[in-house]
This record gives structure tokens, sequence and C-alpha cells, in this order.
């Protein structure tokens, strides 16, 4: 493609890196944004900015949040006995879409995978297991995806959360084989986690 401007190419270039985005529709956004009030690209990039700079993880369970615990982690109307280890924040909102849990949760950043060089020690593993003792958690429900390194993940976690006594299970496979979590509709998804199974 051929700019008349260096700094619309450079805009089309950044936005290109983004998941999803082409240089045709990087560029129809740059034109986009060349069109709009500039109060609207001052608004979005301080907005680009304090996200950024703002938005931490959740001190217990690793979900995404403005404070320093999450609002699900400090909420009195949640059941604390329970909890739900899930791969990242997307499939927390999906299963928050169903309305059918109401325990807490524990993101671990990814799954198991020694093709790619995931190992227990490169996702929030320990992070889980410390947070058990001395808490009211009686209840792991595995939420990961049943795909291989979803497996492997799961089979690890709850071989080391019998060891605290914990009892596991894991969603029903009502969900595609390979799918992830966030795709699965709200429906299959909230009745899928009320006929967990238990793992023994
Ligand atoms: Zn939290």
């Amino acid at each position: 493609m051929d700019f008349s401007s260096e700094l619309i190419a450079e805009g089309v270039k950044e936005f290109s890196k983004l998941p999803g985005i082409g240089k045709r529709s990087a560029l129809r956004l740059v034109l986009h944004l060349l069109k709009e009030n500039p109060d609207y690209t001052n608004s979005l990039a301080d907005n680009l900015k304090k996200m950024r700079e703002q938005i931490k993880l959740c001190k217990l369970c690793y979900n995404y949040t403005d404070t320093e615990i999450c609002t699900i982690c400090t909420s009195h109307k949640r059941d604390k006995s329970v909890l739900c280890v899930v791969v990242d924040t997307r499939d927390i909102m999906a299963i928050e879409n169903t309305a059918q849990y109401r325990g807490i949760y524990h993101v671990l950043g990814g799954v198991i995978s020694p093709v790619d060089g995931i190992g227990p020690q490169d996702l929030k593993i320990n992070e889980l297991l410390a947070r058990i003792p001395n808490s009211e958690i009686t209840e792991v429900i595995l939420a990961l995806s049943p795909t291989m390194e979803g497996d492997t993940t799961a089979f690890y976690l709850s071989k080391k959360l019998k060891e605290l006594g914990i009892k596991t299970s894991t969603i029903a496979r009502g969900i595609p084989v390979g799918g992830e979590l966030e795709y699965a509709d709200e429906l299959t998804l909230g009745r899928s986690i009320l006929n967990r199974t238990a793992l023994v």
C-alpha cells in the first residue's frame, strides 16, 4: 500500500498488529479516526494508557482488576467454599454470563503444554495450591477446555488437590472437543457447571 503520509503508514502498521486486523481494516480505522473529532482520539489514547497502567491482576485469583483484590474475591455474596479454575479472564466472563455459578475463581494463565515448553511452574499453579490451606475452599471445579493440554493440566491439578484433601470435579462434556469456554453457549456452559462430574 502506498500512503500519502508517513504518519498514516505508521498508524496502519500499529493497528495491523492487533489480532484480526489486516492492513485494509487498519487503514479504515486510521481514516475513521482522522475524520473524528480530536476529542475522541484524545480520550481513546488516554483510555488505552490508563487501561494498560492501572489494570492489575487480583492478588488472590489473578483475574484482571482495578483494585488489589477483585470484586468477586471481596464479594460477601460469593460462596468461598467452591473455587473454579479457568485458563483466562475470558472464561470468567463466559461463566459469569451463565449466572449459574456463585463461587470464586482462580486464573491459571494457560495450560501445561510440553510441546510449547509450558510447565506447571509457568502457570499460577503454586499460587492456587498455596491459596487452599487456611481457606474455606472444599471443592475445586476444573473448567479447562477438553483438549489434550487441558486434560494434562486437569490430571496434574487433580493429583495435587487430592493431596490437599480437596474434592475435585470437571465441567460436564457438553462442550465440543477442542472448543474454548469462551465460545460455548451460555445454556450449555451453565448446565455443564451444574452437572459437573467428580474426579476420583
Ligand atoms: Zn480475585
